[in-house]
């Protein structure tokens, strides 16, 4: 009963699977259906005709006749294996495009997952172990694609073989046989083909024992394919090159190379393969051809006995033989199929997971004179999974059209309080205020569009400098020109032959630019620029930058924020005392909020602690201490 009931779950499972694979692949399934359907009946109209044409030379020898079943022999084997070949082809290359198909569906929820989600160890984990086991022996959505051929083929050639079969047992030895007309016996028939079903699907089930095994050596293998995928290649990396020579690393490679026992002949997957499951799978193989042979036997006593002629026994032999192999090989399926179960709830376990961030509905109407204003009302956040409170009882309220500057040591939560700024984690305590109403009941996107942010771990593409400024291939290639020139990269753009359509990194193409960390910064503002926020944030830039670098950006980016709101976000002060407004962050919380001139003047203050700290880097700077 429980093992029908995890059958029927296996079932259940595979078919959404197949549902889930059919959206990204329409032509898979069809095209596979069609192919096994073809693949699996060729042998048995080779069968056909052969014993058509072994009759007949065994008995009359008619030419005519002879001919007759030669050609259509030829002609029907010929279009089938024909049809069966090209079908073939078209479904291996669906199933090449699957494998890169499938991705859609993992790339798609990666992109839709609530950001928080996104952010969880436990589910970068998950989308690591569906990998890992799909490379390890394609268990998941990929198995399911062979599971579904393996069935297509099994049923149709199960089927096939039991209608050339039929009158193996249904054709009566004559009355003059004597001893042997026991063979026309109901009983014994009706016996015969019971024996021969269960012994088949005993083989089977050793079969799916002998796969479950795999099942079993997944944890093993995937940490072997993790420990190959790390090791195996690690001369090909640039940057670790230098290191490897400066500190004879490969003697740590090489004790991977020497101990790499997961795939080894003597490793653990080995020895399974030599004991308990080559055991079981070679069982499996001895008792089909047992089976197999016993219906030689049965079949030859039938022809012996004069029940059909040589011809009927190449028929017979090679239908029954193929139908032997096709019920061993559907009751083996039974076995992949229960293992696949369990990669498979893992699959859907990360396909399923909630967006569990309130969606609002209020627009938020586009303003011309852009008079937005935010409040941080006693906010209070803790990473998911961290018990630490990053942010603590922050209140702030920024006015429109101002420059703020959030400054505070590394780790005092400046980054955490723009994103949630903008909206990608929502507080525990407290509320964020647009124009007085919450932000989560504004529409998500329209939200979004409020703002340009650079942040400090910024990434461009491999695509066109235009295309990364624009964010899509079509754009405004004049405001792109100026929103490049505004970002201070104007002069490097004079010297790009292709301009615009310069490819930006090599990964794509040959031509391709490498920007430095500097220019990178400025294209990122660009796009910051480009976008045309009400809101504009400059998260710390790299640390590629140095302070001076720094305060030039920044002092630029005044200028270009225009009527926009700015919010600059420094551990480095010098950067920021030209913004109206600078809230210094300690330890979560907002210890200090003023002018540069007034925090500085406060010599008990954080700002001031922080400001004498860093005075050794602007010795220069005539208004510096
Ligand atoms: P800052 O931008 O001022 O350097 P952050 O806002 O990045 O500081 O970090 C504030 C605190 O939150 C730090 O203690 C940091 O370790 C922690 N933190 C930052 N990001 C995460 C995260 N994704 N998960 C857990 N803790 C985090």
């Amino acid at each position: 009963m429980r093992e029908k009931g995890k059958l029927r779950r296996a079932v259940a499972v595979h078919l959404r699977a197949i549902r889930t694979l059919h959206q990204v692949s329409p032509r898979f399934f069809p095209i596979q259906t069609a192919s096994g359907l073809f693949n699996a009946i060729a042998p048995y109209v080779t069968v056909f005709f052969s014993a058509r044409i072994l009759r007949e030379l065994a008995t009359l020898r008619r030419e005519d006749v002879l001919w007759k079943w030669v050609i259509a022999g030829v002609a029907c084997v010929g279009l089938v294996s024909l049809l069966g070949a090209v079908l073939k082809r078209r479904y291996e290359t669906l199933l090449s495009d699957l494998w890169g198909r499938k991705e859609i569906l993992f790339v798609r929820k990666m992109f839709a997952l609530d950001f928080a989600e996104l952010d969880k160890q436990e589910n970068h984990d998950l989308r690591e172990q569906i990998r890992e086991n799909e490379n390890w022996a394609s268990w998941g959505l990929m198995k399911v694609a062979y599971v579904y051929g393996d069935f297509v083929g099994g049923v149709i050639g199960l089927l096939s073989g039991v209608a050339l079969t039929v009158s193996l047992f249904t054709s009566p030895v004559p009355e003059t046989a004597g001893r042997l007309t026991v063979l026309n016996n109901p009983v014994f028939i009706l016996l015969l083909a019971a024996i021969m079903a269960a012994v088949s699907a005993l083989a089977g089930k050793l079969l799916a024992a002998s796969e479950k095994c795999w099942g079993d050596t997944a944890q093993e293998a995937t940490l072997g394919n993790r420990l190959f995928g790390h090791f195996g290649f690690i001369g090909l990396y640039k940057e670790r090159a230098a290191d490897i020579r400066m500190y004879e690393q490969q003697n740590l490679v090489s004790a991977y190379w020497d101990k790499n026992s997961s795939f080894g002949a003597d490793g653990p997957i080995g020895r399974l393969a030599r004991g308990k499951m080559g055991v079981y799978a070679g069982l499996g193989v001895c008792v089909t051809t047992l089976i197999t042979g016993s219906v030689y036997v049965f079949t030859c006593l039938k022809a012996w006995g004069g029940a059909f002629d040589v011809g009927s026994i190449t028929q017979y032999v090679g239908a029954a033989s193929a139908m032997i192999a096709n019920i061993f090989s559907l009751t083996g399926l039974v076995g992949t199929l229960e293992t696949n179960t369990g990669f498979l709830d893992q699959t859907f376990a990360f396909l399923d997971i909630p967006n569990a961030m309130y969606e609002g509905s209020l627009t938020t109407e586009k303003r011309s004179d852009r008079q937005y204003d935010i409040e941080f009302r006693d906010v209070s956040f803790k990473y998911p999974g961290s018990d630490v409170w990053a942010l603590r009882h922050v209140n702030l309220k920024f006015k429109v059209g101002r420059r703020l500057a959030i400054v505070g040591e590394n780790g005092s939560g400046k980054t955490t309080f723009i994103k949630l700024l903008c909206r990608l984690y929502d507080p525990q305590e407290g509320q964020i205020l647009l124009n007085g109403i919450d932000i989560r009941k504004y529409r998500y996107d329209d939200y979004m569009a409020l703002f340009s942010v650079v942040f400090q771990d910024f990434r461009l593409i491999s695509q066109p400098l235009g295309a990364n400024v624009a964010g899509r291939m079509t754009y405004d290639r004049e405001r792109a020109r100026r929103a490049l020139e505004d970002a201070g990269f104007g002069e490097r753009l004079g010297t790009l032959d292709r301009g615009l359509d310069t490819m930006l990194y090599k990964d794509l193409s040959e031509d391709g630019v490498d920007v430095s960390g500097g220019e990178a910064q400025k294209i990122a503002i660009a796009r910051a620029l480009y976008k045309d926020a009400p809101f504009i944030i400059l998260d710390e830039p790299t640390a590629a930058l140095d302070p001076i670098a720094e305060a030039e950006i920044y002092g630029k980016f005044d200028e270009i924020a225009g009527d926009k709101t700015a919010i600059y976000i420094s551990h480095r002060l010098s950067s920021c005392k030209f913004c109206d407004e600078i809230a210094v962050f300690h330890q979560g919380r907002i210890v200090q909020q003023g002018s540069h001139d007034a925090l500085v003047a406060d010599e008990s203050g954080k700002y001031h602690e922080l400001w004498t700290a860093q005075a050794q880097y602007y010795i220069n700077e005539p208004s510096t201490p």
